[in-house]
C-alpha cells in the first residue's frame, strides 16, 4: 500500500493526523493511505494562500506563471506511466484510458501556460482626457473540489486556468482517487518558481474538509465538479460568505440518431461513450438514445451485437475492454437501476451479473439496454452514472427536440445525420452546453464546456474558462483640469 503525505501551507502533513484507505475497485485490495485533514488545516492553507498573494509576484507576473505551468506539464509528461497505473488502481478504469487522461493534461496545462501571458483587460476613452481602464484581476484564493471519475482531467481543467489567471489554489480531490491526485499535485508543488502557499492539497471527506472550505470566509471562489445534489448543497453553504461559485454537474445526455445517420459511425461512438469509457461513469455519457422509429429495430440489433463480446475485467489487464465501477456504493446504485429497468421496461440486452469474478469484492457490471421506457421514469430522468442505456423513439425533428430537452439536465448531446440542415436545426434547439454532430466526447483545451439547466453554472476550458477565474476592476483616469469641463462624465 502506498502511504501519502500532502502539502499544506508550505509543509508536508502525513497520515499521523488520521487517514482514509483507498481500495482497488477491481480486486478490493487496499492500495493507498491518505491523510484525513481537519478544518484547522483548511484555515492554515487559506492564511498561507492569502499571505502568498500579498507577498509574492504570482498575481502580477504572467511570465512567472507561464514558466511554472510549463514546468508542471513537462514533469507530468515524464511520469505518465506511473501516474496512469495509480489512476487505474484507484479508479478501476482501463490503463489505456488512464494514460490518455494523464497525457491530455499536459496539453491543457501548456495551453493555459500560453494564456497566462496575455490575461488582458481593455481601455476605453470617454473624452480627450478621461480614460476607463478595465483590468482583469485574479479572484484571490480559489478552492477546486473535484470528483473521482476523471479525477486528474477535471482537477487540472479547473486548476490550470485558475493558476494562469494568478490565483492561489486549495485543491480538494475526491477521496476515492486522492492518491493519484496527490501524485499530480506534488509535481506542481516541486516546481521551483511556485511561491510557497500558492498551492495546498486538502484531503479528507467532502462533508468535513470540503464543507469547511465552502464556508471559509477567506476563500473567494469555489470551482466544483461533481454531483448535482452536492452542487446545490455547496451553493447553500456558500451563501453566507457570498463567494463566486462555478458548478460543473451531472448530465443525462441525449444521443439522437436520425433515419439518414451513418450507423457504422454512430454505433461505435455510442457504445464507447455510454459503456466502455469509464463504464459509463462520465458526466457526458449519452445515456438516452433517441432513434427515429424506422431505425429502432436495426439500431437495437446492432447495439446488442456490439456489446455481446465486450471483455469486462481488471483495468490493468491489456485484454480488458471495460473496467470496474469505481466505488462499491456506485456499483450498488447501478444494480438497483438495472432491477428497476427489468420491472418497468423491455430489456434489450445485458441485465445479468458478470461471470467468472468475485462480485463480493469486485465492482464489475455488464452493459444494459432498456427500451419501451416511460419518459418520466427515473431511468430516463435521473443520472445513473453507469453502463445503462435507454432507448426512446421519435418520428419528427420537433419530437426529437422535445424528448432531448425533457430532463432537468443540459450538459451534452449528439446528433447523427448526413443532412446538414437537420444537423443545424437540431443543434440550435437542443438545450445543452455541447452538441457533437456525427461524433462524441471530443474535448479540446481551446473550447469551453459547461451545462445548461441543472448541469451547471459557468464555463470551464477555453478562453472563457480562464476568465471565470478573474474579476474585473474599472480604474477611471480623469486628467481634466479643474478649470476645464469638457469630457467629464458621470453615471
Ligand atoms: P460528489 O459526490 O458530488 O463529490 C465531488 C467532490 O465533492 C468530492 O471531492 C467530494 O469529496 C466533495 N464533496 C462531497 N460533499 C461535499 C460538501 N458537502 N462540500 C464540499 N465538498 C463536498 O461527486 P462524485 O460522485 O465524486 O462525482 C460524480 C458526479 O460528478 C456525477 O454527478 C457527474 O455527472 C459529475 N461530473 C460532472 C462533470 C462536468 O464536467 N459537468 C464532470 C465529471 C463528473 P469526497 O470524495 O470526499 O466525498
Amino acid at each position: 500500500m502506498k502511504e501519502y503525505s500532502v502539502f499544506v501551507a508550505g509543509e508536508w502533513v502525513d497520515t499521523s493526523v488520521g487517514s482514509n484507505i483507498i481500495t482497488d475497485p477491481a480486486t478490493g485490495k487496499e492500495v493507498s493511505r491518505i491523510p484525513a485533514l481537519t478544518s484547522e488545516h483548511v484555515d492554515a492553507a487559506v492564511k498561507a494562500a492569502e499571505r502568498a498573494m500579498e507577498e509574492s509576484r504570482w498575481a502580477s507576473d504572467g511570465r512567472l506563471r507561464a514558466d511554472v505551468l510549463s514546468e508542471w506539464a513537462d514533469r507530468i509528461a515524464k511520469n505518465v506511466d506511473e501516474l496512469a497505473k495509480q489512476l487505474t488502481l484507484e479508479n478501476g478504469k482501463l490503463l489505456g484510458e488512464a494514460k490518455f487522461e494523464i497525457c491530455n493534461q499536459v496539453n491543457v496545462i501548456r495551453y493555459n501556460a500560453g494564456l497566462a501571458r496575455t490575461v488582458c483587460g481593455r481601455s476605453q476613452s470617454f473624452g480627450p482626457d478621461v480614460m476607463g481602464v478595465v483590468v482583469r484581476e485574479p479572484m484571490g484564493v480559489v478552492a477546486v473540489i473535484s470528483p473521482w471519475n476523471w479525477p486528474i482531467s477535471l482537477m487540472v481543467r479547473d486548476m490550470a486556468p485558475a493558476l494562469a489567471a494568478g490565483n492561489a489554489l486549495l485543491c480538494k480531490p475526491a477521496s476515492q482517487t486522492a492518491g493519484v491526485s496527490i501524485d499530480v499535485l506534488k509535481l506542481l508543488a516541486e516546481c521551483e518558481g511556485l511561491p510557497s502557499g500558492i498551492l495546498s492539497m486538502l484531503t479528507g471527506s467532502g462533508s468535513k474538509v470540503g464543507h469547511s472550505m465552502v464556508e471559509h470566509p477567506g476563500i473567494d471562489m469555489i470551482a466544483f465538479t461533481g454531483d448535482g445534489s452536492t452542487g446545490k448543497q455547496i451553493t447553500r453553504d456558500a451563501a453566507d460568505t457570498v463567494k463566486k461559485i462555478a458548478l460543473e454537474l451531472g448530465g443525462k445526455s441525449p444521443f439522437v440518431i436520425c433515419s439518414d445517420a451513418n450507423l457504422e459511425k454512430a454505433i461505435p461512438e455510442l457504445v464507447s461513450a455510454v459503456f466502455t469509457t469509464t463504464c459509463g461513469q462520465i458526466c457526458t455519457a449519452p445515456s438516452r438514445l433517441l432513434v427515429e422509429s424506422s431505425l429502432k429495430q436495426e439500431v437495437c440489433e446492432r447495439l446488442k451485437d456490439a456489446i455481446a463480446n465486450i471483455r469486462i475485467g481488471n483495468g490493468m489487464d491489456p485484454q480488458s475492454q471495460m473496467g470496474a465501477i469505481s466505488t462499491r456504493s456506485q456499483y450498488e446504485k447501478v444494480l438497483s437501476y438495472i432491477e428497476m429497468g427489468k420491472k418497468e421496461a423491455t430489456l434489450v440486452a445485458g441485465g445479468e451479473p458478470v461471470e467468472g469474478v468475485d462480485l463480493s469484492v469486485s465492482n464489475f457490471v455488464a452493459p444494459s439496454i432498456f427500451s419501451d421506457v416511460d419518459r418520466h421514469s427515473p431511468l430516463v430522468q435521473e443520472e445513473i452514472f453507469g453502463p445503462i442505456l435507454t432507448v426512446q423513439t421519435f418520428d419528427t425533428d420537433d419530437e426529437a427536440i422535445e424528448l432531448a430537452n425533457d430532463t432537468p439536465f443540459g450538459l451534452a448531446s449528439a446528433v447523427f445525420t448526413e443532412n446538414l440542415h437537420r444537423a443545424w436545426y437540431l443543434s440550435r434547439r437542443i438545450k445543452a452546453g455541447t452538441v457533437w454532430v456525427n461524433t462524441y466526447n471530443r474535448f479540446y483545451a481551446e473550447t469551453e464546456v459547461g451545462g445548461y439547466k441543472e448541469s451547471g453554472v459557468g464555463r470551464m476550458a477555453g478562453h472563457d474558462g480562464l476568465m471565470e477565474f478573474t474579476q474585473t476592476k474599472h480604474i477611471n483616469f480623469d486628467s481634466v483640469l479643474p478649470t476645464g469641463s469638457a469630457g467629464r462624465t458621470s453615471g
